[in-house]
């Protein structure tokens, strides 16, 4: 800059003619240069300032739109692979990695899309799980690095993804070998076919589930504590609007997708209701929780339940369910 100060004056100590200027004017020209040099240096360094800012701009648009993006599209392919495993009987066999390869590909051309605007982005899907403390959001965890030129955003990311509004894929894979099930839009309707499964393993009683149902799509009870099904208004509620209930015995959803009833994750339970009687009078047969359905070892309870139009609808609970419930007076 200094260089340029000394140039701009050599030029104007002299006129057209080749006369030197006064002392007096050369000084008086000299801080108008200055100040002309200044500003100029000052619009110089603005511009770089707007273009740092407009990158840094693009960099943090980019990271909200692929945190934003991340949730959606871990519920659309949630909802694929869940419509595969109950459409086309594709159980998952370690449905984790199924759903992060999904993830992870989707991740990539948008990735690819950012990078023909000049944006790159690394985006890792590193596990999907079951979140820790709600069985009904699935956690995604990811690193996220965008960067355009030398500004950079990196970032570690644990989403929760709801998983209420899917349809259960356990009963269709348990019951697949025994007929299948069918299904109305708002529950599993299990025609002989439970009943039968539950006859293979030598389940007594079984029987009492032929023509049984069940909640299809996945919502949680808003009956909390448990303990208030104890009135039978709610339980008839909870009942007829097919609500899934916390359970550290049930199975998660991702464990649903690979047909296990049981798994080591906090999971859900819903109850499969038998068909209705004609008669109120307590009867034995399988606990109605589904885990205890679909677990290997199937124990029994008593029917508590409500009469509605004449019939008695009911579900079967052992002791410890009573309990959880509030329904251990009925017996
Ligand atoms: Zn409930
Ligand atoms: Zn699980």
């Amino acid at each position: 800059m200094i260089l340029v100060v000394y140039q701009v004056a050599a030029v104007i100590l002299m006129d057209k003619k080749g006369y030197v200027m006064s002392g007096m004017s050369f000084l008086l020209i000299i801080p108008s240069v200055l100040l002309c040099v200044s500003l100029l240096d000052a619009m110089d360094g603005e511009n770089k300032i707007n273009q740092q800012s407009l990158k840094s701009h693009s960099v943090y648009y980019a990271s909200e739109d692929m945190k934003t993006n991340i949730p959606l599209i871990t519920r659309q392919v949630l909802e694929n692979v869940t419509e595969q495993v109950i459409e086309k009987n594709m159980t998952l066999s370690d449905s984790p990695d199924t759903i992060k390869t999904a993830l992870q590909s989707q991740i990539n051309d948008i990735e690819s899309d950012y990078l023909e605007k000049g944006i790159k982005i690394n985006c890792t899907i590193y596990s999907i799980q079951t979140a820790a403390h709600n069985p009904f959001f699935i956690e995604v965890n990811s690193t996220l690095n965008v960067s355009q030129n030398n500004i950079s955003h990196v970032e570690y990311l644990s989403q929760q993804v709801s998983i209420e509004g899917l349809r259960d894929p356990l009963p269709f894979i348990k019951c697949q070998a025994y007929g299948g099930v069918n299904n109305s839009s708002s529950r599993i309707l299990y025609g002989d076919s439970l009943s039968k499964y539950l006859q293979d393993k030598g389940v007594a009683n079984a029987t009492h589930y032929i023509n049984a149902t069940a909640p299809l799509i996945i919502k949680k009870c808003p009956y909390d504590p448990y303990i208030s099904h104890g009135n039978l208004v709610t339980l008839k509620s909870c009942i007829e609007n097919g609500f899934f209930h916390e359970s550290s015995d049930g199975s998660c959803f991702l464990c649903r997708l690979e047909g296990k009833g049981v798994c080591p994750h906090y999971g859900f339970e819903t109850f499969i209701i038998p068909a209705p009687l004609n008669s109120s009078g307590p009867i034995k047969g399988p606990c109605s929780s589904d885990h205890v359905i679909y677990n290997t070892s199937t124990y029994s309870g008593y029917s508590v339940g409500y009469s509605n139009q004449n019939q008695f609808h009911y579900i079967f609970l052992d002791p410890s369910h009573q309990s959880k419930y509030g329904l251990q007076f009925i017996n």
